[in-house]
């Protein structure tokens, strides 16, 4: 489906972006009614650009998900093989337990084994929108190969873009903000961490190999076009973001942004949906200024940011990092957030560190979702809180984010659940206190309600 409106922009003049999704009017009522808005206001906001709804138009039919302005705060996992651990059976635990603990989104970003295979097994088992990164793969097609990586054909890069796009691939990051213009910004800087974006650092030496402007950039609206035939939505990839808070916000990040703002345009006026990829690392006090910047210059599109992590020190913990900086980030406003696990910067994830990168990402939502008012939100907790004060333990669990992790700390002291409170306090329950005098009241109440003679009898 083409949605096709006439829009007046704040300057006054009209545009006209055909963005292309596919979505059945049963299923735009439905994503309507989710995420607690009117039909009407999803399909102007698709749009205008600031929501999207990734799903290839040949993917099997999997549940939309609208990601924007607006819309509660989604996750994304990562997933994929590396060249030195290359189990798809695992990629597809990891992609069970990421389901199972409420992700969103999926990003297979495998660079090990049959990629394609990989990705198919990914694409049938998934009932989630599911991302990669092209370069990956033309990156892998030339192992081996006389020159390797940067020997690659430029048409090389398209190529793989089309055959993702027609294996069913929701979402792709391109990477072509890493242009001439701010590469020539990023010489000027001096970080410490340099390139950190494994795709952006492809781009560069393929660049400086071949002397010649990024292919992604070059046949932009070639690219385009493919993305446009498939329904398939970009996600522009910021390889230039900074890889540690010393970094943060310098002139080749927001270059970078600049050259994505551009082509956010460029996407739309072919019918093609948009999300911006953000960083990376970044202090606490610089992320509402990202988001905002973000918004501003890529004309309202949702923002994809990864983490951000909001301090360098804490490898093992950066699920914690990430979290933090994603709470801030999606307060203010970004609509995706890539989880980020324990094993950052240590390990490929297995199912134990998707587990808890999940979870946390998800906290992260749930809280920024709470202070951005998204119906439903509040209730949750709201719910968890009565129950709490009622000893509802089965209706607690029930209530987790992760109730099996919740049951396994309820259970573990042995405490019935019938007991009015739990080892953390034992006979010092505050919360019985309050329940007793409760109850107190209560049958002082029942008791001066009943007639004289009952009330000598009991
Ligand atoms: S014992 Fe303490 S922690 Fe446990 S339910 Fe009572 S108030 Fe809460």
């Amino acid at each position: 489906m083409r949605v096709n409106p006439n829009i007046t922009e704040s300057n006054g003049k009209t545009r006209i972006y055909p963005i292309n999704h596919t979505l059945a009017p049963d299923e735009l009522a439905d994503l309507a009614e989710r995420e607690h808005v009117s039909v009407e206001h999803l399909v102007d906001a698709i749009a205008r650009g600031t929501i999207i709804v990734p799903r290839n138009r040949h993917r099997k039919p999997i549940p939309p998900v609208a990601i924007g302005a607006g819309m509660s705060t989604k996750i994304n996992a990562n997933l994929g093989t590396s060249a030195l651990a290359s189990d798809v059976k695992e990629e597809l635990h990891k992609l069970h337990v990421a389901q199972l603990m409420g992700a969103d989104t999926v990003m297979d970003l495998s660079t090990g084994g049959d990629l394609y295979a990989i990705r198919q097994e990914i694409l049938d088992a998934s009932r989630l929108p599911v991302g990669t990164v092209p370069v990956y793969e033309t990156g892998h097609r030339m192992l081996g190969r006389k020159g390797g990586f940067t020997a690659a054909p430029a048409s090389l890069f398209l190529e793989v873009v089309q055959e993702q796009a027609e294996q069913g691939v929701d979402y792709m990051t391109i990477h072509c903000g890493v242009t001439r213009k701010s590469m020539e910004v990023f010489e000027r800087t001096s970080r410490i961490t340099g390139i950190v974006s494994r795709g952006g650092a492809m781009m560069m030496s393929w660049m400086q190999a071949n002397n010649a402007e990024n292919p992604y950039y070059e046949h932009f609206d070639e690219l385009t076009d493919i993305l446009a035939e498939h329904a398939v939505t970009y996600s522009l990839g910021d390889g230039l973001r900074p890889g540690c808070i010393a970094d943060a916000s310098d002139q080749a990040q927001f270059a970078e942004l600049f050259i994505i703002g551009e082509l956010t345009q460029r996407a739309w006026e072919k019918g093609v949906q948009v999300m911006v990829e953000g960083p990376g690392h970044i202090p606490l006090d610089q992320i509402e200024m990202n988001v905002q910047l973000e918004k501003r210059i890529c004309h309202g599109a949702p923002f994809y940011v990864l983490g951000p992590l909001v301090t360098d020190i804490a490898p093992g913990y950066d699920h914690i990092t990430g979290a933090m900086g994603g709470v801030i980030a999606a307060a203010a406003g970004a609509d995706l957030l890539c989880y980020v696990t324990p094993s950052e910067h240590l390990a490929l994830p297995d199912a134990r560190d998707v587990h808890e990168g999940v979870v946390a990402f998800k906290i992260a939502a749930h809280a920024a979702d709470l202070v951005k008012g998204i119906p439903g939100a509040r209730e949750w907790d709201d719910r968890m809180a009565r129950a709490r004060k009622a000893f509802k333990w089965d209706q607690q669990l029930k209530l987790a984010i992760d109730s099996v992790r919740a049951r396994e700390y309820r259970e573990r002291d042995k405490v019935p659940f019938s007991y009015e409170g739990c080892t953390m306090c034992g006979e010092f329950c505050a919360m019985r206190e309050l329940a007793r005098r409760r109850h107190r009241e209560e049958a002082a109440e029942r008791n001066k309600n009943k007639p004289a003679t009952k009330r000598a009898a009991s």
